[in-house]
């Protein structure tokens, strides 16, 4: 029998586990290992050597393989956000990263039409709240009730531009 303590040394974020549960994927030692890398970590990316190397660091004994399929899994299911960095390596973060928890709306998103890749712009949250506040305050003022706010931001990505002069 394997006594579990209720609470994780790193607290899986319910949202997560709610992500996890739905994608069917199982909470093997493998999995909460990478999650606590990325939590560990929520604002600097890790590529996929670079998470191999710190799960060994940590004494876990885990292929390649079976993590490249795992930050996958994870990317495919929206825990993680997959993108490809100057040097056009995966570089993987958390992409549930909303401590105020109620609008993770108010993160805007980049898309680049040339690649389709999408972008959440964190460092943006701030202004958007306020926009969306403004839009709310407005609608409200028409009698209407707001309950969300979608941005999203078309164009060309850094990996996309064409170097010019
Ligand atoms: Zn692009």
């Amino acid at each position: 029998m394997t006594q579990r303590t209720p609470k994780e040394p790193l607290g899986v974020p319910p949202e997560i586990q709610t992500r996890l549960e739905q994608a069917g994927l199982r909470r093997t030692l493998a999995t909460r290992a990478v999650l606590g890398l990325f939590l560990a970590r929520p604002l600097g990316g890790l590529t996929h050597a670079q998470a191999l190397a710190a799960l060994t660091a940590r004494g876990l004994d885990i292929n390649r393989v079976t993590l490249y399929r795992l930050l996958d899994r994870l990317a495919g299911c929206g825990v993680l956000l997959r993108q490809a960095d100057e040097s056009r390596n995966w570089r993987f973060t958390l992409a549930v990263a909303t401590p105020a928890g109620h609008d993770e709306a108010a993160v805007p998103r980049f898309e680049c039409d040339a690649c389709h890749r999408q972008f959440p712009l964190t460092d943006a949250s701030e202004p958007t709240r306020a926009v969306t506040h403004g839009l709310f305050a407005a609608l409200a003022r028409l009698g209407h009730h707001g309950e969300r706010v979608d941005v999203s931001i078309h164009g060309t990505c850094a990996g996309c531009v064409e170097p010019s002069a």
